[in-house]
């Protein structure tokens, strides 16, 4: 039986990084069993909807490069792939336990529920549906009808004994089901609850394997008691572990559980998420980090999940992408941040950004960002045309505090002297420059920091000579000018 698996989230929000691992289990599944990967959208809480939530579903799966098999846009024999498009599959499937006596129509308004539920409370007792609309005679059903109130209906759950079912992760785990409630299957509004739809469209969609997070774990009881109740067949279950903080608390924005795509705006290589979030409760050999996609689809099994919380560490992510961004090839590299530079760049930097140009500034920057959005701040005095601007203090340093005279005159001495040369490349510059700075009496550091305040505008930035190299001749003698009458 060939492996067909789904991501089936609501369009409530942005993906965060933890709900999307739940789509690349599936999909490294599907891919190394040569299955199908499906996408579901479960669109049936109608007010939960946010707008954009869609594309951002769309847009998340697609950077990280997870392609569905199935879905809204591609199709497929199961088509529609939103749920609020597939109604009457539910009502049927609820009219056909209504008949086997597995479920039931219930009137009871919003207020009598909150009446029962105080109630219970106060007695100390587990709320949960009392059944009042499950001993209605006939009589008493035809009335409520007449009346025009719209019924939810409800699972019939068996009041004692237990449901046991078997996880791949965890084993065997049971739930008494007296903690289960009558749960609702279909609203009043004739849409369905997430358990209605989600086993339907699995049975229907002929799922074969659901890996889902564990906080989904107490659901599946109830879905199991309805495919009994249905007569079909349960797919395997597999819950994910949950993922925790470093600080083993729940997973929180502050630990970075934001939008896949803010990480993505940020400048994260999509490889490097990819091999993230596949560690985060999968492990290849317990210490293998680096994990080519193609390794990946290769070695996923379901065997290797592991049990124990997973820790999303926003270090480690952020240290796999430099890993990720140093191991691309510099016109590749190239490709990525051009867009990124033209987006963050500050405003009055002309676009587009030269390509070739930035081609010759790649290699200076690639060991030293982790992030692609580090490279603005780097780079942008390459790109700059008018004056730099910078405090004249950062130009003196602390070996010219009082003596800007001296500093204007170590700087035109660099400037006379390179505007001289033959050849405008690293080794020509440093030969030039080094030299000075023992003819000019002064220490290399100090020479070279009061010129890289000139040319570049910082005080920290990539190395000297290579710089000056791709600003190129002109720029420099042009910025060592503004230097020295700015001194
Ligand atoms: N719609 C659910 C979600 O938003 C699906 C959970 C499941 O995989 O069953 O994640």
């Amino acid at each position: 039986m060939s492996v067909r698996v789904r991501y089936a989230p609501s369009p409530t929000g942005e993906p965060h990084v933890g709900n999307i691992r739940a789509a690349l289990f599936n999909w490294l599944l599907a891919r190394h069993e040569g299955g199908t990967f499906i996408l579901r959208i479960e669109d049936t809480d109608q007010a939960r909807i946010v707008p954009g939530a869609l594309e951002a579903i769309f847009d998340s799966l697609r950077w990280l490069g997870l392609d569905w098999d199935e879905g809204p846009d591609v199709g497929g024999p199961h088509a529609p792939y939103f749920q609020s498009q597939r109604l009457e599959h539910y009502h049927q499937a609820s009219e056909r336990l209504i008949a086997a006596d597995n479920a039931y129509r219930c009137y009871c308004s919003p207020e009598r529920l909150k009446e029962m539920r105080a109630e219970q409370i106060r007695h100390k007792v587990p709320p949960k549906y009392d059944r009042r609309c499950l001993k209605l005679s006939p009589g008493e059903r035809r009335e409520r009808e007449a009346q025009g109130i719209p019924p939810v209906v409800r699972f019939k759950t068996p009041l004692s004994g237990q449901t046991t079912f078997h996880d791949l992760v965890r084993g065997n785990v049971t739930f008494e089901n007296d903690t289960l409630d009558d749960f609702v299957l279909l609203k009043s509004d004739g849409f369905p609850t997430y358990h209605l739809a989600n086993v339907v469209d699995d049975h229907l969609m002929g799922i074969t394997h659901i890996l889902r997070g564990d906080e989904w774990l107490s659901s599946t009881p109830r879905h199991v008691l309805m495919y009994q109740a249905f007569g079909w067949q349960p797919p395997v279950f597999a819950h994910l572990p949950m993922i925790l903080g470093p600080d083993r608390a729940k997973l929180s924005k502050r630990h970075g559980d934001t939008s896949i795509l803010q990480y993505r705006d940020k400048g994260f290589l999509p490889h490097a998420l990819f091999n993230f979030l596949g560690l985060l409760g999968w492990s290849l050999d317990d210490k293998t980090e680096l994990i080519s996609r193609q390794d990946f689809v290769r070695h996923f099994s379901l065997e290797r999940i592991v049990k124990s919380p997973a820790i999303f560490n926003m270090d480690k992510v952020t240290w796999m992408n430099g890993v990720y961004i140093r191991e691309l090839e510099p016109d590749e590299l190239t490709e990525q941040l051009a867009p990124f530079l033209e987006e963050h760049l500050p405003t009055d930097i002309p676009r587009p950004i030269d390509r070739p140009y930035l081609q010759r500034i790649v290699p200076l920057v690639q060991e030293r960002i982790k992030r692609l959005d580090e490279a603005t701040d780097l780079t942008d005095f390459f790109f700059r045309e008018g004056e730099l601007t910078y405090p004249t203090g950062d130009l003196l340093g602390k070996r010219f505090a009082h003596e800007p005279q001296q500093a204007a005159e170590a700087l035109t001495a660099v400037r006379e002297r390179i505007a001289a040369l033959d050849r405008w490349d690293e080794e020509a510059l440093e030969g030039a420059i080094r030299p000075l700075a023992a003819e000019l009496g002064l220490k290399t550091g100090e020479l070279f920091g009061a010129i890289r305040v000139a040319v570049t505008g910082r005080t920290a930035a990539p190395p000297l000579f290579q710089t000056m190299a791709v600003l190129e001749r002109e720029r420099c003698l042009e910025r060592l000018g503004t230097a020295i009458a700015r001194l």
